[in-house]
């Protein structure tokens, strides 16, 4: 499953390619046909994302809301597009760039209520600009949920994924198994302006990396990390491996129905 980072940047890459262009659409599959059909030939004037949901603005005829699941792709190539094959369920073109969308959870045309729906039922998303943590924090603070949980919530905090949740708790020296209620208001402030810094820099670089300058490969002569997902990290996917900071063995754990990572030292188990 993408983590949040990945759906900005899909935003980003639908406005840099179509925004104010006149877009062709269509759905080769078929499945999205009668929608496709109102978009077609109109301009695409936003694209935008919240947590793990796209959202690409045809001003009157609505929005095309995304939302990519676990098996879910969009490519983008340049013309001349190759002729889609019919597991594409919706293609965008212009003269010079079209984006292909296979395998999502979702992809339907909704309005403008329909859309704000969907943003009300979402957490706040580090990346929107207009979001703060203020929100998730009044949720956090009141649950016996541990923190580990909560922050893959999309309810809580809206596009924290299995990697980022992981790599906050870590780098604020916090406990997964705290629960929310026993956070304190500068470890959550410290936790929100981490993801937001961490996150921006995912779509910057459409990876994620968490580890500190003085904690690279160079910095500490150890060699990098061997890892289909790239990037530098402390915790995630590390398991049984030593800490860059206290060499304890990394530990791991279901939780949330999802693997948790953590270092038992720098984490310390709360108190109760
Ligand atoms: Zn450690």
């Amino acid at each position: 499953m993408p983590e949040g980072h990945t759906i900005h940047r899909l935003a980003l890459d639908h406005r840099e390619r179509f925004a104010g262009e006149t877009v062709r659409a269509s759905s080769p599959q078929g499945r999205f046909a009668a929608g496709a059909a109102l978009v077609d030939g109109r301009v695409l004037e936003r694209a935008e994302a919240h947590g793990k949901h796209l959202f690409l603005g045809f001003g009157p005829a609505g929005w095309i809301h995304i939302h990519l699941g676990l098996f879910g792709k969009l490519g983008f190539g340049t013309a001349p597009a190759p002729p889609a094959t019919d597991t594409v369920r919706l293609r965008l073109a212009t003269g010079e760039h079209h984006a292909d969308l296979r395998g999502p959870t979702a992809c339907a045309l909704i309005t403008d209520a329909e859309k704000q729906a969907i943003h009300d039922r979402l957490g706040p998303d580090p990346l929107r600009p207009e979001d703060d943590g203020e929100r998730a924090w009044r949720r956090i603070s009141r649950s016996r949920t541990t923190v580990a949980a909560l922050l893959l919530d999309q309810k809580v905090v809206a596009g924290v994924g299995n990697v980022y949740r992981a790599e906050v708790l870590f780098r604020r020296g916090i406990d997964p198994y705290l629960p929310g209620k026993a956070l304190a208001r500068d470890d959550w402030d410290a936790i929100w302006a981490d993801l937001a810094a961490l996150m921006r820099e995912g779509v910057r670089h459409n990876r994620i990396d968490t580890v500190r300058p003085e904690h690279l490969p160079e910095a500490m002569g150890r060699p990098p990390r061997v890892d289909d997902h790239g990037g530098e990290v402390y915790v995630y996917r590390r398991a049984h491996q030593p800490c860059h900071l206290c060499a304890t063995e990394i530990r791991t754990a279901d939780l949330a129905a999802r693997n948790l990572f953590w270092c038992p030292r720098c984490q310390p188990a709360h108190a109760g």
